[in-house]
């Protein structure tokens, strides 16, 4: 197979650019959209169960993508994108980047497409804890609970309504609670622990609450019809996220180098939370691209990673340490990242008989993943390394985190029975423990590569 040796791999890209351009330009979507609505109700959302929202005809909406990411100018870059695409299209974005990446100064724009993105969020991710830890949140909890409460205070105002979906987290308590004082309609669903008719029951009922709730903010009726439309999206974007986990990034021959691949799977990842906040146009969106994908590697446009070893890096939902990504990638590794299916997310949703329901029992089933001793996330964790053929899982800790975290005992021990080799590390703020994580991560090289 032929391989481009190409140092970046976004020529011929548009939709992987068109993804990301979405996903970083939040703010200027969601205004955009408010403007030609204004009545349209923007609800904040923390985990992909964002069906509901666009069921209410509401906006959902992951609010770190309404942050403005100004490290090195990338929302100057971003805007420029808009404009021309908005007057010539995306062929227009594309034609630019073949002429461009042949000078100095186009090379230098493809960079920062490719790195700076995910560089950016990490920046503005390191600027809400700050944020959150100035006014008071609590600097022992985990970073993913003060990374919420300093997005909401720094850019929650934009929101109309709050839906979060809590499994028995204490800090997550902690952070709704917090919101109380300044988020209008702050709704958090409690998903009981167990599995059975009763849980079935209640957690409907809380969700008909909070449907009411939208009904008199939207003024638009729940229906299940259009419950059932947005889970039928979603169900056939879920097929196409498997087959890129489990086809194209297994595959030998991968679209784009290791890092930019990292970067594109990180931007899939936390753009499924609100569907970059339209999802008929996701859906267009992620199907051309994992056409794209396959036209790359199918027309010899990959990349030939058959000598690169995989590994799996999990949990990152709670936070990407975007310098392991990159640690990995230079010491000649291939990092997935496929929290959505270890977490069950990418299970499909029966949309026939009561819809509700089933979006409830879909719901209650990421319970089983959580908890401190969580022998089903292990099990799963160890399934997905094998599918995956990953010759090593990349453990992120998360320090303060009780949920998941603790895991990683039990992990172990399955991983050691496997012959899979593991690695930790683990985090209080991102880009701390540079240093010792590379060492560690060379040293798990080594052993990977024997
Ligand atoms: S699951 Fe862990 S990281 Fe997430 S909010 Fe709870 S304690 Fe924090």
């Amino acid at each position: 197979m032929f391989v481009s040796p190409k140092r970046y791999d976004l020529i011929n890209s548009v939709e992987t650019i068109k993804l990301a351009h979405a996903f970083f330009s939040g703010r200027e979507l969601v205004n955009m959209y408010k403007q030609k609505n204004p009545g349209k109700k923007v609800v904040s959302v923390t985990l992909p169960y964002s069906e509901i929202i666009v069921a209410m005809d509401a906006i959902p909406l992951n609010l770190l993508r309404y942050e403005e990411f100004t490290y090195k100018n990338t929302h100057a870059l971003l805007r420029n994108m808009t404009n021309l695409t908005k007057t010539f299209g995306w062929t227009a974005m594309d034609n630019l980047m073949k002429v461009a990446y042949f000078t100095r100064a186009g090379a230098d724009i493809v960079d920062i497409i490719v790195e700076n993105l995910i560089g950016a969020l990490t920046e503005r991710n390191a600027y809400v804890t700050k944020q959150a830890e100035q006014h008071g949140f609590p600097v022992d909890s985990c970073f993913g609970s003060r990374m919420l409460y300093g997005i909401n205070l720094t850019v929650g105002k934009i929101a109309d309504a709050c839906f979060d979906v809590v499994y028995r987290c204490p800090f997550f308590y902690k952070y709704y609670d917090s919101l109380t004082p300044f988020m209008k309609n702050n709704y958090i669903l409690d998903v009981p622990v167990d599995n059975g008719d009763t849980a079935e029951k209640t957690l409907e009922s809380d969700l008909m609450e909070f449907i009411s709730m939208m009904e008199k903010l939207t003024g638009n009726r729940f229906s299940e019809e259009r419950l059932a439309e947005a889970l039928n999206i979603t169900n056939e974007l879920k097929a196409l996220y498997k087959e890129i986990l489990f086809v194209i990034a297994k595959n030998n021959v991968i679209p784009y180098n290791p890092l930019t691949f990292s970067n594109v799977q990180a931007v899939m990842m936390y753009s499924f939370i609100d569907f970059n906040s339209n999802l008929k146009a996701y859906k267009t969106n992620l199907k051309n691209l994992y056409a794209e994908m396959l036209k790359k590697v199918e027309s010899g446009n990959g990349f030939d990673a058959s000598k690169t070893p995989k590994v799996l890096y999990t949990p990152m939902f709670t936070g990407l340490e975007e310098e392991n990504v990159k640690i990995l990638s230079r010491l000649g590794a291939r990092v997935i990242l496929a929290d959505w299916e270890i977490f069950g997310y990418l299970e499909p949703v029966n949309t026939s008989n009561n819809v509700l329901r089933n979006f409830v029992r879909h719901m209650l089933k990421m319970g089983q993943f959580l908890g401190p001793n969580s022998e089903t996330l292990a099990s799963t964790m160890i399934r997905v390394a094998k599918d995956l053929n990953a010759d090593g899982v990349l453990f992120q800790s998360s320090f303060a985190c009780k949920n998941i975290a603790p895991v990683l005992k039990i992990f172990k021990e399955k991983a050691r029975l496997s012959g899979i080799p593991v690695v930790e590390t683990s985090f209080n703020n991102m880009g701390e423990n540079i240093e010792q994580n590379k060492t560690r991560l060379e040293a798990f090289m080594e052993m990977i590569k024997e």
